[in-house]
């Protein structure tokens, strides 16, 4: 149990994930001092915005709907997403969630 063939093993994959990193932290250092420039000015951080895609989520080939429809209003019009209920924003139909 003196020979610890498995650790002299384990300390080489460091040495090459070490090599490698410097060059992912350079990517990543590089826009943080910009971001730190526009800090004087008010910097508001902005909601990602959502377009149609994001209702939408295709797995191979076929689409997936990610929020139900409105059942008054038919197809094409989805329902917002809230944490106990779905709601219509065209006509204001309201769907709870089951548990
Ligand atoms: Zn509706």
């Amino acid at each position: 149990m003196s020979k610890k063939p498995p650790v002299a093993k384990k300390e080489e994959p460091p040495a090459t994930a070490a090599a490698t990193a410097p060059a992912a932290a350079a990517e990543e250092a590089a826009p943080a001092p910009a971001k730190k420039a526009e800090k004087g000015k008010r910097v508001k951080k902005h909601k990602e915005e959502k377009g149609v895609h994001a209702m939408y989520r295709i797995e191979g080939d076929k689409v997936f709907r990610e929020r139900p429809t409105c059942e008054r209003c038919g197809p094409g019009y989805f329902m917002a997403d809230h944490h106990d209920r779905y709601t219509c924003g065209h006509c204001g139909f309201t769907r709870y969630k089951q548990k």
